[in-house]
């Protein structure tokens, strides 16, 4: 009964457990993204469940009809075209209904990119923080970039390969050249990992134009003393009373002859501050 989020591979048709292919088997639906994807998997494993298509264009007529089943006592099963639903895929607006309904809820895990790209990065794997897909847009995207830029451990990223340089380029332009990795196609056969700093990978990607197939993209932890981080705190203190008061412009102004700092670095903190307070 309830409803089973299960892993698939992300590539490799035999990374999925035991359990995932018994729970595929035994429930009444299999709730999928692509029915054609899920068809694929379920004739490789010789798995003949019923597949019920629940994608973002649909997802807001399904949602009600697959809680009345499982309000009912059917056993549902949710999985996405690759790796583990709700990361960076849908379900989680599923699950929240179910939890909020008291309907049971489980996982069973497996592969997800961002733990395969992580572990095989050679970078510090003890923290880390997954920020999915970044804005397509290039301001946008260097804005996301720089509210990540004190977080103390390991970044990771989806992409889109056609983005994948300028991606590279903003990421070393706004957190610095720090050491990074690409992961493409994991556990497929043609899995690549290029690991370097990320102006020499966004240099490689510029010239040798998109790579095929899928990537995650992975960059190290800030490395500096912890007396930057106080700084980085000071400035966002100096800058929150200052934006309190003035316009951003003046906030700007006013900080970076207070703090001695330069003007392009205070005003691309304060943006990314201006775009973190809620509205
Ligand atoms: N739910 C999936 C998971 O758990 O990994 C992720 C789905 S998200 C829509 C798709 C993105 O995951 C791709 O754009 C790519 O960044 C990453 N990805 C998925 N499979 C991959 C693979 N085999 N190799 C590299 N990246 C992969």
């Amino acid at each position: 009964m309830g409803l089973s989020i299960v892993a698939t591979p992300i590539g490799n048709a035999g990374d999925i457990t035991l359990r995932a292919l018994d729970a595929l088997k035994r429930v009444a639906a299999v709730v999928c993204e692509d029915t054609r994807v899920t068809m694929k998997l379920f004739g490789i494993h010789g798995i003949s469940t019923r597949l019920v298509a629940y994608h973002d264009h649909n997802a807001e007529e399904m949602r009600p009809k697959l809680v009345a089943r499982l309000m009912a006592g059917e056993a549902l099963a949710l999985v996405s075209d690759a790796g583990t639903p709700l990361v960076s895929d849908p379900g989680y607006k599923l699950v929240r209904e179910c939890l909020d309904r008291g309907i049971a809820v489980t996982a069973l895990p497996g592969p997800s990119a961002v733990i395969d790209a992580l572990v095989l990065s050679g970078l510090p794997s003890d923290r880390f923080f997954f920020a999915g897909f970044l804005p397509p847009r290039a301001a946008a995207r260097r804005a996301a970039i720089a509210e990540l830029a004190g977080v103390p451990g390991s970044l990771v990223f989806y992409e889109a390969p056609q983005r994948l340089a300028e991606c590279l380029g903003d990421l070393g332009d706004v957190l610095g050249d720090r050491p990074a990795a690409v992961a493409r196609e994991l556990t497929k056969r043609y899995e690549e990992l290029r690991r370097d700093r990320l102006a020499a990978l966004a240099a490689h990607y510029a010239a040798s134009g998109a790579p095929k197939g899928e990537v995650v993209i992975v960059v190290g932890p800030p490395d500096r003393p912890a007396e930057a981080t106080a700084a980085e705190l000071r400035l966002d203190q100096m800058l929150g009373e200052a934006m309190a008061r003035s316009s951003l412009r003046d906030a700007v102004d006013e900080v970076a002859a207070a703090s001695g700092l330069p003007r392009r670095l205070v005003y691309r903190r304060a943006l990314a501050l201006g775009r973190a307070q809620p509205r």
